[in-house]
């Protein structure tokens, strides 16, 4: 069990940005409607290869790896980025599930033993150096099926039929825990990433569950 400290995302209209940029300043996620068909998200600038601040996993679970730090205006010193009209949906999301917490940051006590759900219907990418670490742990086996495949060019990890990493053991331990690829041993607890996994794969909802159907349909 691991307790932790996650952003909330809370949704301001365009006419309060100062609002939004102090919420931002105090560690949380504002999604600032510009009109109903257009949203900026805010956070807290991250740090440059810093793959533990929660602002930039907020970003990269809408698919986004790039972001402006404002340097005028109210949101000086803060990052924004437009969210992409087929993400809007997840940052709506994002701010139902949170309108019930009034602060800016909450704890959590997660528990990824109990959980696992990052390691389903994940795709994890390996990198050179993963390469090179199962060739030197000697499981160069796990580079090729059913293991692993080649996906635009890349080396992509394989899931089982049910949708789980096929390293994923039944008590949610990592079998190649000591060799995983670093995608993996980077992924943050808390992050917008571990929170939506939750959601989809098990269904826990830290906050209001979400109306309507659930999962949303492919
Ligand atoms: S989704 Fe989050 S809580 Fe669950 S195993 Fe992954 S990091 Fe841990
Ligand atoms: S390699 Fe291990 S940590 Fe990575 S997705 Fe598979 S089970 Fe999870």
């Amino acid at each position: 069990m691991a307790r932790v400290v996650r952003s909330v995302v809370r949704r301001f209209s365009a006419r309060f940005a100062a609002a939004a940029a102090a919420f931002a300043r105090e560690g949380g996620h504002a999604v600032v409607w510009e009109t109903e068909g257009k949203a900026r998200l805010v956070v807290r600038a991250p740090k440059r290869g810093d793959f533990t601040d929660l602002g930039a996993w907020s970003m990269y679970d809408l698919g986004l790896e790039r972001w402006t730090v404002r340097k005028t205006g109210p949101f000086a010193g803060l990052a924004t980025v437009k969210v992409p009209d087929d993400a809007l949906h997840i940052v709506r999301r994002r701010a139902e599930r949170d309108s019930i917490h009034p602060e800016a940051t909450r704890e959590v006590d997660f528990d990824c033993l109990a959980c696992g759900a990052c390691c389903r219907d994940n795709e994890v990418v390996l990198d050179e150096d993963d390469v090179a670490k199962l060739r030197a742990g000697g499981r160069a086996d796990l580079l090729k099926k059913p293991w692993s495949k080649r996906k635009n060019g890349r080396i992509v990890l394989t899931l089982k039929d049910n949708g789980r990493c096929h390293h994923l053991r039944r008590d949610n331990k990592c079998r190649i825990y000591e060799l995983r690829p670093a995608a993996c041993s980077v992924f943050p607890v808390a992050s917008e990433c571990c929170v939506s996994a939750r959601e989809y794969e098990l269904e826990i909802f830290d906050g209001l569950a979400p109306e309507g159907e659930w999962p949303w349909p492919d």
